[in-house]
């Protein structure tokens, strides 16, 4: 190595988070967090279970092995993508500034962290727990998914900071759309119909060997699923 000659600068590293119940992972946050790799260059996805969604019943939940099994298959040919734990280690309800703070702390000053949801999530971001804070810690990128309107960013308008909106107004990224949820799966699943190619061929195998699904709910109702 010559003297004097100068380390290049490490590029920083830029982290999305695929926060969720994953109950169970499917195609539509694959997908999406494969496009987000390339739409934001992206060095690595963190796919984040939640242990207990602030809004949600545990109960009515599919164990977190379960979830984080199938999630590992699911990821297990991708090398830009890993799974973090925090949420389901840490007890009580899991808030995403919590998380965010954490990863923050532990990542330091030279990684952006870009918080990734579906459209259908982004009404909600506003009743979530220090939901302007929030966006001091991450960008958030959002997701197209079928039947949600990003125009329902302007139902944010009043709740949130100016430069929370345009952060969520940079970041709004023209994903595939892809129409399959948890909910659809667990509902062919319980009604005898077909669930092939809506999750990889593992976690499908992994859903039939263990009966998950099979059953309905212990709760019913509409539930929120996502973060808070
Ligand atoms: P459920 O049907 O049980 O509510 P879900 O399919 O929305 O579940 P989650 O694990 O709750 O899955 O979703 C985690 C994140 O991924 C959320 O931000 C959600 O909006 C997003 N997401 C899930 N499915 C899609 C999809 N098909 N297209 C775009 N974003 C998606």
């Amino acid at each position: 190595m010559n003297a004097g000659s100068t380390v290049p600068e490490r590029s920083p590293e830029r982290v999305g988070i695929l926060g969720g119940t994953f109950d169970p992972v499917h195609i539509g946050h694959l997908i999406v967090a494969r496009e987000m790799v390339e739409a934001l260059s992206l060095t690595e996805v963190l796919f984040l279970p939640a242990r207990e969604p602030p809004h949600k019943a545990p109960s009515g939940l599919t164990p977190a092995e379960h979830r984080l099994a199938m999630l590992r298959l699911a990821i297990a040919s991708e090398p830009l993508f890993a799974l973090d734990e925090r949420e389901l280690r840490r007890g009580g309800k899991s808030y995403t500034f919590d998380t965010l703070r954490s990863l923050r702390e532990e990542r330091g000053p030279r990684t952006e962290l870009f918080f990734l949801i579906g459209a259908d999530t982004l009404p909600e971001l506003k009743t979530w727990r220090r939901a302007p804070e929030l966006f001091g810690l991450a960008h958030f990128a959002t997701a197209v998914r079928p039947g949600c309107l990003l125009s329902r960013l302007e139902e944010l308008r009043d709740a949130l900071p100016p430069e929370a909106i345009a952060d969520l107004e940079a970041h709004c990224i023209p994903t595939t759309p892809i129409g399959v949820s948890s909910t659809t799966i667990r509902a062919n699943i319980l009604q005898g119909r077909s669930i092939r190619h809506m999750v990889p061929r593992e976690v499908e195998t992994y859903i039939r060997a263990r009966g998950l699904y099979r059953a309905a709910p212990s709760e019913t109702g509409e539930e929120q699923r996502h973060g808070g």
